[in-house]
């Protein structure tokens, strides 16, 4: 009963993005600095809901510099060329996931390890629908966030490694 859906993310979509940002940039006369390109390929390059500070952190990890200042501009170039979407789980700072393709999906939010889960559910679009008709309402979007613990975090550090696995 759990939408839990992946979507593995193919080289080829991401090298696509990493072409978008780099047209998006000269579009804009902004330049294609290396700083820019690398903290590009570090949001584009996953699926996960990266902070700020995430991304310098992976910028670190890879040798690369670049000041919070920059990676924050960089975000937000990101986020206006539509390649990134913002999010805001009321944790004090901000999040951010590459679009591509994503079709509008919910979030699970682990308090204790900070882990973000992604599912989408058609019973779910359906009911917020229904929800909005409900209230003289016309619906145009909505976002849902579920805060608690993950399976991992629940059962504690000593059975990471347990738990039953279905094929597939
Ligand atoms: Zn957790
Ligand atoms: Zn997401």
């Amino acid at each position: 009963m759990s939408g839990g859906h992946e979507t593995p993310t193919s080289a080829a979509a991401i090298a696509a993005d990493r072409e978008a940002f780099r047209v998006f940039l000269r579009e804009h006369n902004l330049p294609a600095t290396a700083q820019r390109l690398a903290i590009a390929d570090v949001v584009l390059g996953t699926d996960r809901h990266l902070s700020a500070d995430d991304v310098a952190r992976e910028l670190r990890a890879h040798g690369a510099r670049a000041g919070t200042a920059t990676v924050y501009r960089t975000l937000e170039v990101l986020v206006r060329s539509g390649l990134v979407v913002e999010r805001d789980f009321a944790e004090g700072f901000k999040r951010y996931e590459a679009s591509r393709g994503i079709p509008h999906h919910e979030h699970l939010l682990c308090t204790m390890c900070g882990r973000v889960t992604e599912f989408r559910d058609e019973r779910l679009e359906r009911m917020t629908t229904l929800l909005a008709e409900a209230h003289d309402f016309s619906r145009q979007r909505h976002r849902l966030v579920i805060y608690g613990l993950c399976g991992a975090c629940r059962r504690g550090p000593s059975s990471s490694t347990s738990g039953m696995h279905h094929g597939s």
